[in-house]
């Protein structure tokens, strides 16, 4: 019989480390800033649809696989065919399938950097190798990509930690000059200025782009795990093979479906959490911050006198969260947009530190 210990396991997964997300206490009062998390609650109809889900018949029985309640909602709701939209438990979720469905043992992928942590660990995962392509001083992509060939790239646009955008344009171009899918992470989306919903509008069904979205930030449902993708539906219709069968439960999927059938709530709280934002970031510059403009609901931001760690551990002190980022010539702290009142006691901690 085969030995049950470590030995016995694929050598990429020995080698590799644990993707950290930020921190979640669980008790205690902790004005959480730290992993971009909206300040507001959801909806009152995701809390209406989840109560009315929740009798034993629902329970018992398995999930509609497909979402199609969510597809018809998100598809109204954005303007965009149902059958081009795939289902996740969060975004993440998608992320996995879509290394899954197209990167090889030994392929590559490739995404620009500083951006999200978690495309190197699907690449480990997938014992893939991955190219980190530098942005710009400015936060844009290099005049000419040097991966064109890669397996999948990935773009988070708005991007994090920056907060910062790629014009379409720009998307285009890249789009262009690749021979594997692009990935545009649209996390955050829905609180930028413009995004690429609009490429799969009005009957259009590009082929070599795929949009991801989640539910964790601009609808306030990180706790519901709810995640898609928008995608060519013959794409699609290969992905659905690859997820696992019943990826979303029937209380994520009533939650997705009412969060985005409510679309003057969300947008509500989108403008609410702009408005904050742009006072955090003029206030953080009185304070001696170099604040990155940003499209998303966080700032990121360095001091002109103080490390990230010290402020880090200065606000942890406070019971303050924030988000610590270090990347290879970049690092910063990384500040979600609370709700008024929590920015309030982050600008009142500040002006004593620094
Ligand atoms: C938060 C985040 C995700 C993951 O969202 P989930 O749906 O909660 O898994 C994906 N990409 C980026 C860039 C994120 O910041």
């Amino acid at each position: 019989m085969a030995k049950l210990n470590r030995d016995s396991l694929r050598k990429s997964v020995l080698d590799m480390s644990a993707y950290t997300p930020g921190e979640q206490p669980q008790e205690g009062s902790i004005i959480k800033l730290n992993t971009n998390e909206n300040p507001y609650a959801p909806s009152p109809k995701v809390v209406d649809a989840i109560k009315n889900a929740l009798t034993s018949d629902r329970l018992r029985k398995y999930p509609d696989p497909l979402g199609t309640k969510f597809k018809i909602a998100a598809g109204n709701a954005l303007g965009i065919d149902p059958d081009s939209i795939l289902i996740g438990n969060g975004s993440d979720d998608i992320l996995t399938i879509l290394t899954r469905a197209f990167v090889p043992e030994s392929g590559l992928m490739a995404s620009a950097t500083p951006s999200y942590l978690l495309y190197k660990t699907l690449a480990a995962i997938q014992n893939a190798r991955i190219e980190l392509v530098p942005f710009t001083a400015n936060w844009q992509l290099p005049p000419v990509w040097p991966f064109p060939e890669a397996n999948l790239t990935f773009l988070a646009n708005p991007n994090s930690p920056s907060g910062t955008m790629v014009e379409a344009t720009e998307i285009d171009r890249l789009a262009q000059s690749l021979k594997g899918p692009l990935v545009i992470d649209e996390a955050y989306g829905d609180f930028a200025r413009h995004n690429s919903i609009g490429r799969f509008q009005n009957g259009a069904q590009p082929e070599g782009i795929i949009i991801t979205r989640t539910m964790s930030k601009s609808y306030a449902l990180a706790g519901i795990r709810f995640g898609f993708a928008v995608a060519h539906p013959s794409l699609v219709r290969e992905l659905i093979k690859v997820k696992d069968s019943y990826n979303c439960d029937v209380l994520s999927l009533e939650a997705a479906t009412a969060a985005i059938s409510d679309q003057a709530y969300l947008k509500e709280c989108i403008a609410k959490i702009i408005t904050t934002r742009t006072r955090l970031h003029l206030e953080l510059g009185k304070l001696g911050f170099k604040v990155t403009p940003s499209e998303a609901n966080f700032l990121w931001c360095t001091h002109e006198k103080h490390s990230p760690d010290f402020l880090y551990l200065e606000l942890k002190k406070a019971n303050i969260l924030v988000r610590l980022m270090k990347y290879p010539g970049h690092e910063g702290i990384r500040i979600t947009i609370g709700s008024d009142p929590e920015i309030d006691l982050l600008l009142q901690a500040l002006r004593k530190l620094v």
